[in-house]
C-alpha cells in the first residue's frame, strides 16, 4: 500500500562493502578510474542486466497477451485457471528450472448481473459495481429511499433516519488506506442501523464515472445486507440532491452470491543457485484480480516484471550463488489463500527464504523499494538499491512488502514491495480501465530491472542477507 512521499535513501559515495563481498575472492577486479569500492565484475552484471531490461518492450508484450487473451481473472474462475496453464508453459518454454504448481484451495464469489436505477427525483441508471464478497438483493431487487452521509460518525449521529433505507456514504478520499474502510466495512455499519443495502462512493481520488469494486467484509453476528459502489460523480449528485431537501429513492439488484471454494494454485519457476540452491530470494506478484477490466497493473505486471527479471538473469547467463524463484500468486483480492498456501507449503523451508519482494502497486515508473527488516540488512539492501540509481529506482525506504508475502514477513523473512510512481494507480484500480495501455512499456522495463538488480545482487551476495524482522510498533 502507497503512503505518501519517503525519504531519499542516503547511498551517495557509499562504500560497496557488500559489493566488495559480493563479486567473491578472486572475483574482485578494480576498473580504473572508477569508484574502487565497487569491484568491476558486479557492476558488468548490473549493467548488462539493466541494458537487457530495457532494450526491448519484452515485458510489456508478454503482459498484453496474457490479459488481452484471458481477460479478468477472479479467484474461481475459469479464465484465471487458463492464465496459470499459460504462465506454465511459457514458464518451461522460457527454459526456468523447477517449473511447477502448488495447490490452494479458494474463495468462488461471482457477481451475476447487477444494476442500479434512480428512481426519484427522476429515473437515470446509475454506473454501478457490486463489492467483492457481497450478497445479493432479492430477484426483483430493493426498492428504498437513500440515506446519504459523509462518514461513519455521521451515519451514528442519524441512526434513527436509516432504519429501512439503503445508505450511501459519500466519503471523501483520503488516500487509499483511509478511504478503503468504508468499502470493507459499509454494509456492516448500516446494517446496525437497519439499512436494507449500503452503497459507497468509489474508493480513488479521481474518476470519469468509473465504478470501482474491491473486497468488504461482514461483521459476524450482522445482517448480511448487499453492497456496492457508486461512482464519485453520482455520490455526490446523491448527496446535492439530499441538500436541497430532494427525496432520493434507488432500485438496486444484484444477484451476486458465494460458491463452495474452487480449486487453484500458485505458480512458480526457478534460476537455481550455483551454491546455495536451496537458499531463495522469492519474487512476485498475484496472478488473480477483480472481475472487471483485465487486472493489468493489478496485477498482472506485477508477475510479468517478476517473471522477465528471472527470465533474463537466465538468457544472460548470471546465475547467482541463490536461488531466484518467481512465483505467481492466487487469490490476493479476496481472501490471500495464496500468500497463506506458499507460506504453509514451504513451512519446513521457510529460513531458508533469504529475501521476499512483492510489485503489487502497479508497474508504474520505479522508485525503488520498500523494506522491512532487521537495521543491518537495511544497511545493505539501501547499497543494492544505489545501484539503481541510473534508472532512478534507488530509493530504499523503510517498511514494504505485500498482501502475498505478509505470511513470509510475519515469520521473519526480510520483505519488500516495490515503489513506484502511483499518481495515476488508483484511477484505474479495480476497475474496467485497468488495461495495458495505461501502463508503459520503458517504465515496465525499469521495473524488470529494478526487480533483477535486487534480486540477482541480494542472491549472489557471499554471506546472507541477516534474518528476521523487527517487531510491529
Ligand atoms: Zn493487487
Amino acid at each position: 500500500m502507497r503512503t505518501g512521499t519517503r525519504p531519499r535513501a542516503a547511498v551517495a559515495g557509499v562504500v560497496m562493502v557488500l559489493l566488495v563481498a559480493a563479486a567473491g575472492p578472486g572475483r574482485a577486479q578494480v576498473t580504473p578510474g572508477a569508484a574502487p569500492e565497487i569491484p568491476a565484475a558486479t557492476r558488468s552484471a548490473i549493467d548488462r542486466l539493466i541494458d537487457a531490461a530495457v532494450r526491448d518492450s519484452f515485458a510489456y508484450q508478454r503482459l498484453g497477451e496474457l490479459v488481452d487473451t484471458y481477460g479478468s481473472r477472479l479467484s474461481g474462475s475459469e479464465s484465471l485457471e487458463r492464465a496459470f496453464d499459460w504462465a506454465l508453459a511459457r514458464m518451461k518454454a522460457d527454459g526456468l528450472e523447477n517449473v511447477h504448481a502448488e495447490p490452494v484451495q479458494v474463495p468462488h464469489w461471482v457477481r451475476g448481473a447487477e444494476s442500479a436505477e434512480l428512481l426519484e427525483p427522476r429515473h437515470a441508471p446509475l454506473p454501478m459495481v457490486g463489492l467483492g464478497g457481497s450478497v445479493g438483493t432479492p430477484r426483483r431487487g430493493i426498492t428504498a429511499e437513500v440515506l446519504v452521509v459523509s462518514t461513519f460518525d455521521e451515519l451514528t449521529r442519524r441512526a434513527a433516519d436509516a432504519r429501512g433505507k439503503i445508505v450511501l456514504f459519500d466519503e471523501v478520499w483520503q488516500g487509499y488506506g483511509r478511504t478503503v474502510q468504508y468499502r470493507g466495512g459499509a454494509a456492516s455499519a448500516a446494517a446496525r442501523v437497519g439499512a436494507v443495502a449500503a452503497l459507497i462512493r468509489s474508493v480513488t481520488p479521481f474518476a470519469l464515472r468509473t465504478p470501482h469494486t474491491g473486497a468488504m467484509y461482514y461483521d459476524t453476528g450482522v445482517v448480511r445486507i448487499p453492497a456496492a459502489a457508486l461512482t464519485v460523480e453520482d455520490a455526490m449528485m446523491l448527496h446535492r440532491m439530499q441538500d436541497r431537501g430532494q427525496h432520493v429513492v434507488v432500485h438496486l439488484t444484484m444477484e451476486a452470491r458465494t460458491l463452495p471454494d474452487a480449486p487453484s494454485k500458485n505458480v512458480m519457476g526457478e534460476i537455481r543457485g550455483s551454491e546455495h540452491p536451496d537458499e531463495v530470494v522469492v519474487i512476485g506478484g498475484h496472478t488473480d484480480s477483480w472481475d472487471v477490466g483485465q487486472g493489468s497493473m493489478d496485477d498482472m505486471g506485477g508477475v510479468v516484471v517478476s517473471w522477465e527479471a528471472v527470465r533474463l538473469l537466465q538468457r544472460l547467463g548470471l546465475r547467482p550463488r541463490r536461488t531466484i524463484r518467481v512465483v505467481g500468486w492466487v487469490n490476493e483480492e479476496n481472501g490471500a489463500r495464496g500468500g497463506e498456501g506458499y507460506h504453509d507449503a514451504h513451512r519446513d523451508q521457510l529460513r531458508d527464504h533469504v529475501l521476499a519482494i512483492e510489485s503489487d502497486g502497479g508497474v508504474f515508473r520505479p522508485t525503488g523499494f520498500g523494506f522491512t527488516g532487521t537495521d543491518s540488512a537495511m544497511a545493505l539492501v539501501r547499497q543494492v538499491g544505489g545501484l539503481l540509481r541510473r534508472i532512478g529506482a534507488d530509493t530504499v525506504s523503510r517498511g514494504g512488502g505485500g498482501t502475498d508475502i505478509e505470511a513470509l514477513t510475519e515469520a521473519g523473512v526480510p520483505s519488500m514491495g516495490l515503489d513506484d510512481d502511483g499518481t495515476r494507480y488508483f484511477w484505474y484500480h479495480h476497475t474496467n480501465a485497468d488495461t495495458p495501455d495505461k501502463l508503459d512499456p520503458r517504465e515496465m522495463a525499469e521495473c524488470v530491472a529494478a526487480m533483477a538488480v535486487m534480486a540477482y545482487v541480494v542472491a549472489d551476495m557471499p554471506e546472507r542477507l541477516p534474518w528476521g524482522v523487527p517487531a510491529a510498533r
